[in-house]
């Protein structure tokens, strides 16, 4: 059932993409910036959790995105041969990160509150049909909506880190301002899963994309940008779902927290080391590289607490 969905996916794709003249793949007209920051000094990761910045993390659970969660997996692993969908839901995460002097900012935007009646939300066009096709939509309680969550945590957003411009991770930024500050990792824009929704990032909105081209080097992750230059928060490349994928660590005195992102979805891709899909069987392998440099991390540093692209590692439903 599975890979005739896939195929009669493509089968759409390719029909869509005819009759509309290839709207989806227009160039996107949001200006880019290449940002640079200055290279790190702490040399591994141990030196950096032994100092702590005034920072914090709240993941807000604003809905749950339904797919099928095998087309997120890496379907040539040999360890899919065992898997089997144990109903747990996906969540669409917005992490709010609160730091004492630089103030609020998100990683990712979550879902707004348009998803409480609106399976698609604001999915346009080719993206709407192939993903409506391949059985996504999004559910969420009344109140669950991004929005309604920063204004009881009194929050005020300056600024969204991406870890990636696909839809369920992008989805609410047509409903922030203009003029807030947009970080992504570089040729994001380009993302085959982000130009099928190109509507989300629209030509008013200017992405500064995260140089690592200078980054130090920290291991087992690999190159990671001290974004406060004060230890307090990173960003880390974790490439291979999206080729400018970007993974975020805060690391407060509640301990280091690691937002991986969809650099892994969900539990039983951690627990059984199976990365999620690229889009090409190149960034499918490029993903299970990561993927194994966080499970290196995760085990190496214990303390480190994982949150999951859309699932937590413990498991709360
Ligand atoms: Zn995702």
């Amino acid at each position: 059932m599975t890979k005739i969905r896939i195929i009669a996916g493509v089968a759409l794709v390719a029909a869509a993409v005819l009759t509309t003249g290839a709207v989806a793949f227009q160039a996107p007209g949001a200006s880019r910036q290449a940002t640079s920051f200055k290279r790190a000094q702490a040399s591994t990761w141990g030196e950096v959790f032994a100092r702590p910045g005034p920072i914090q993390v709240e993941t807000l659970d604003t809905g749950v995105v339904h797919f099928p969660k095998e087309l997120l997996l890496n379907g040539d692993h040999p360890a899919m041969d065992g898997f089997e969908d144990d109903g747990s839901p996906l969540r669409v995460f917005a992490h709010l990160v609160r730091h004492e002097e630089r103030g609020d900012v998100l990683v990712d935007s979550g879902l707004d509150d348009v998803y409480a009646t609106e399976p698609l939300g604001h999915m346009r066009g080719v993206g709407r049909l192939v993903m409506g096709w391949l059985g996504l939509s999004f559910s969420q309680r009344p109140g669950q909506g991004v929005h309604a969550q920063l204004r009881k945590a009194n929050a005020e957003v300056s600024a969204i880190y991406f870890t990636h411009l696909h839809s369920d991770h992008a989805t609410a930024l047509p409903t922030f301002e203009h003029s807030l500050p947009l970080y992504t990792g570089a040729t994001e824009l380009d993302d085959l899963g982000h130009r099928l929704n190109h509507g989300l990032v629209d030509d008013a909105r200017v992405l500064r994309e995260l140089d690592f081209s200078n980054a130090a080097t920290l291991e087992p992750l690999g190159p990671a940008i001290d974004l406060y230059q004060d230890g307090s928060f990173w960003a880390i490349s974790t490439p291979g779902h999206t080729v400018g994928h970007v993974s975020y660590l805060v690391n407060g005195p509640g301990g280091p927290v690691l937002l991986t992102g969809d650099a892994c979805h969900m539990r039983w891709g951690f627990e059984n080391g199976v990365a999620p899909s690229g889009a090409t069987s190149e960034t499918t392998a490029q993903a299970q590289v990561t993927l194994d440099r966080i499970r290196a991390f995760s085990e190496r540093y214990p303390e480190v607490e994982i949150v999951l692209g859309h699932q937590r590692m413990e498991r709360h439903d």
